[in-house]
């Protein structure tokens, strides 16, 4: 109980923190910021003492024009002999710093004359390839710096009017990026594409990859509620695509489907107080990666498999089997397998009743011989998975009551049992707990960041499952 309270407070801290260091920002058109420092105990450690040596500290700074070398940089600098080759090596073969650009630029530090430090920093490359030395002049370590950098969280409304992608383009994207609302030079329309292509993989590609058919699914009218982490470079006054922290993708038509993250603290030797985002799930704590039941039916024998030949019971000679049928009792409920449009739903030849849903990645399922179908559906309707969509029959060429599942893939029948993808566990006991503990936080903060609107749907969920 009590790790599971400061895991919480953790997450609190971490989204709240946003809340609080909410300031002012003094620079390009208006609006306020949400900050979280990226602290870096070790930069500031570093930072002091440099700050002591000051005194001591030379730095030789060289930038590269046209037709400029690495060797150049260095020598400008001063470093010569055993250290000039070794930072040729270190730089190119182990930094991979193969070729410097103009507007590159080289710092050298001497500590009390000595060369103790080589900063090379690439123009706009966010960081810089560091190699430090000790007394004797030996290379003793190097790496790549990051810039430091903010967090901040965003809250993105996204109406659907066309593709996603020009929703983002129209709303999503942050007006640091375009100052004026407008593209004002070619690096402004590189790095809005980038945000673009960014956001919209994340949310298409990674998120509801499983969920949403972002080819047939999306409507005018459809709305897609975003909380974004943002990065922002103070040295290049830039903003970056971080990560979506949790996602609502509203249809017109009815339904939503959600992508809510669960965070932990993480393990060491990652400094205490971090947390990860470990996963993303549905507001029930199914998993997203969740893509198809194992069967449509809640309890039912397998009474005649996929098969590419075998003899039929009622027309009497040998005919492929392209689906599994499950025997159960007449009226059983028959579930959708996965999230998806329901495409057909009505009478087909010999499968009598049959209601045939499209679900994301080019996958297709039927359901027949049933006895009746859902109330309340139609050709159009956003099915969730479970979601009941007819009851077990035996309309058609059947012999008994039971129901005929089939499963296309772009098209072409597949076997259900080799194509069900196994699901990730669900959320649980304590970590669902925590799980809707943590959700609760960040929904307020979300929902306040968008001015009380946000949507909802937890609570039914719980009072149907309830029952
Ligand atoms: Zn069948």
């Amino acid at each position: 109980m009590r790790s599971k309270t400061l895991v919480v407070m953790l997450f609190v801290a971490a989204v709240g923190a946003t809340l609080l260091f909410r300031r002012p920002y003094n620079g390009e058109a208006g609006g306020s910021w949400t900050f979280r420092r990226y602290m870096d105990g070790l930069a500031d450690f570093r930072d002091s003492v440099s700050a002591v040596l000051a005194d001591t500290l030379e730095v030789r700074t060289a930038c590269v024009g046209e037709g400029g070398t690495l060797g150049g940089l260095l020598f400008k600098t001063g470093v010569e002999g055993s250290r000039y080759l070794d930072c040729c090596d270190i730089f190119m073969d182990s930094l991979g710093w193969t070729s410097v650009r103009v507007g590159d630029t080289l710092e050298s530090v001497y500590t009390r004359g000595r060369l103790s430090r080589v900063l090379g920093r690439p123009r706009n490359g966010r960081g810089c390839y560091s190699i430090d030395f000790d007394s004797t002049g030996t290379p003793v370590g190097w790496g790549w710096v990051p810039e430091e950098n903010y967090r901040r969280l965003r809250a993105v409304v996204l109406e659907v009017e066309s593709t996603v992608w020009e929703s983002i383009a129209g709303n999503g994207v942050p007006g640091d990026l375009t100052p004026t609302g407008r593209v004002v030079t070619a690096r402004d329309s590189v790095r809005r594409v980038a945000y673009i292509k960014n956001f919209e993989n994340n949310l298409a590609n990674k998120l509801f990859v499983y969920d949403i058919d972002f080819y047939y699914d999306v409507r005018p009218g459809d709305s897609i509620w975003v909380l974004l982490e943002e990065i922002r470079y103070p040295a290049s006054n830039e903003t970056s695509f971080g990560r979506i922290i949790a996602a609502k993708y509203v249809f017109s038509l009815g339904g939503m489907t959600e992508a809510l993250p669960f965070f932990h603290a993480a393990e060491p030797p990652a400094p205490s107080g971090t947390v990860v985002l470990l996963d993303y799930y549905h507001g029930n704590g199914a998993s997203l990666r969740t893509m198809f039941l194992k069967m449509p039916v809640p309890f039912g024998r397998i009474s005649s498999p996929y098969s590419d030949a075998r003899m039929h019971p009622v027309l009497g000679y040998t005919r492929v089997h392209r689906g599994i049928d499950y025997a159960a009792p007449m009226g059983t409920e028959i579930y959708a397998v996965g999230d998806g449009v329901i495409t057909f739903r009505g009478w087909s030849g010999g499968y009598g009743n049959i209601v045939r849903i499209r679900h994301a990645n080019g996958y297709e399922t039927g359901y027949g011989h049933m006895s009746r179908f859902a109330r309340g559906q139609e050709v159009g309707t956003h099915v969730r998975q479970g979601d009941v969509i007819g009851y077990v029959g035996s309309t058609g060429l059947s012999t008994g009551p039971h129901v005929h599942f089939e499963m296309k893939k772009n098209g072409a029948y597949v076997n259900p049992s080799s194509e069900i993808v196994p699901p990730a566990d669900p959320l649980e006991g304590e970590e669902l707990e925590l799980f809707l503990a943590q959700l609760s936080v960040l929904e307020e903060i979300w929902n306040r960041m968008t001015g009380g609107n946000l949507p909802m749907s937890r609570g039914e969920e719980v009072s149907a499952e309830g029952e």
